[in-house]
């Protein structure tokens, strides 16, 4: 497995990659790798012959300083995980390395995707995710880059700009890998106190709930939102960021239970915040 931090080095090897007829597969990370990072891999090894992984925690897309402050760093654990996964390169560059202090900041947004969910609460978040992707994209120069679908939003966002913007490659979203309770794997996970641990399970309770309550025959979306909030809330130190019903492609707001719908949400469990979301079709 080779390990680069340096922009040269890493065009150059996928150069050579490209001459020899490489099929390039990348998973783009924020590093303490888990199992659901690795399903990304196991995806592109899969359809690629060269898979890249970038460990990168991005300052430009965080709104909160401390959350930055505080994201789990785990280089060497990373490495060694992504060595027994059959990875080929890790790209992992210093802030300096990918914002030098020479460059004028650029800004990036696809407002339509983003005034919803995490787009709101985090204002400044996904215009740091595309900054920061557009560049990686362009340095991997992947065939095909594969996103989590835990992080739906930033699915679509991505998956529009490749879109817009034409870039030569293809997003391939991966389902969300669970824990045994159903909690959404996540490197934030590590951070709560086995309390809040606990206290994070009423999250994939709580999408059960609303799976449930669907089938059982439940129309009103105003009732059903107060029922899952409630749910939700009975939860000691959990506080709702966020509990919206949108249309998965659009990302708006839905008015009527019916069709295919979009139930996500984010929680604060103790100072941590946790995101997850379900495609739901609603009975006819
Ligand atoms: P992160 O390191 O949290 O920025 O995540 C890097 C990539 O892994 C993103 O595309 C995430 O959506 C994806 N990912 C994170 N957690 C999971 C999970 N539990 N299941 C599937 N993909 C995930």
């Amino acid at each position: 497995m080779i390990v680069v931090s340096e922009i040269g080095k890493l065009k150059e090897i996928i150069q050579e990659w490209k001459q020899k007829g490489e099929i390039i597969g990348f998973c783009p990370t924020m590093g303490t790798l888990h199992a659901g990072h690795m399903d990304l891999v196991t995806q592109s090894k899969k359809q690629c012959s060269k898979t890249i992984v970038s460990i990168f925690v991005n300052p430009t897309q965080f709104n909160d300083p401390k959350d930055f402050a505080s994201y789990p760093i785990n280089t060497d654990s990373d490495l060694q995980y992504c060595q027994e996964q059959g990875v080929d390169l890790v790209f992992l560059p210093s802030v300096e390395v990918m914002y030098p202090k020479s460059l004028t900041p650029i800004q990036m947004s696809i407002p339509s995707l983003q005034s919803n969910l995490c787009g709101r609460t985090r204002p400044g978040h996904f215009e740091g995710v595309l900054q920061v992707v557009s560049k990686l994209f362009h340095l991997t120069e992947p065939h095909f880059a594969f996103f989590g679908l835990k992080d739906y939003q930033q699915f679509r966002v991505i998956s529009a700009l490749v879109m817009e913007l034409n870039f030569p490659l293809q997003v391939i979203g991966v389902p969300t890998k669970r824990e045994q309770d159903g909690l959404a794997m996540s490197s934030r996970n590590l951070r709560l106190t086995p309390k809040d641990r606990e206290t994070a399970t009423l999250i994939p309770r709580m999408f059960q709930l609303a799976k449930k309550t669907l089938v059982g025959g439940e129309k009103n979306i105003n009732t059903w939102k107060e029922i899952l909030t409630e749910f939700l809330l009975t939860g000691i130190n959990l506080k709702i960021d966020y509990l919206e019903v949108v249309d998965p492609l659009t990302l708006q707001p839905v008015t009527n239970l019916s069709g295919d719908i979009l139930l996500a949400t984010a929680v604060f469990v103790g100072e941590v915040r946790l995101i997850d979301n379900e495609i739901l079709t609603c009975p006819n």
